[in-house]
């Protein structure tokens, strides 16, 4: 995790604050389980316009497990616009992704 804007001391404090306000995993917390976050992530992909160091409301936190899930499938060749970034449906049976299109974000087509 060593490229911008991961490697600024800007990134650092803001990946600290995001912990302190929501220490456990936004994507475990939704399937009803409690797990420690210990990555930062964008709720909007740098690359697809989303601003680098955003409120942290516009930051998730995650697990280890659940970051890997979401840099796995969205780094992938494979991986199609629209494509779940998370597997799974929380409590309510809606789809944990908040890049869903269920959720009408996300993605602009
Ligand atoms: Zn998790």
């Amino acid at each position: 995790m060593a490229r911008w804007p991961y490697c600024t001391s800007a990134w650092k404090r803001l990946r600290l604050a995001k912990l302190a306000e929501e220490p456990l995993c936004y994507a475990c917390t939704l399937r009803g389980q409690t797990v420690e976050a210990v990555a930062v992530d964008h709720m909007k992909a740098i690359r697809d316009g989303g601003d680098p160091f955003p409120p942290l409301s516009g930051l998730m936190a995650l697990c280890e497990r659940c970051h890997n899930e979401k840099t796995a499938s969205m780094d992938s060749r494979n991986s199609r616009k629209g494509a779940r970034r998370f597997k799974g449906f929380d409590a309510n049976g809606n789809p944990i992704d908040p890049g869903d299109d269920w959720h009408g974000g996300g993605s602009d087509h």
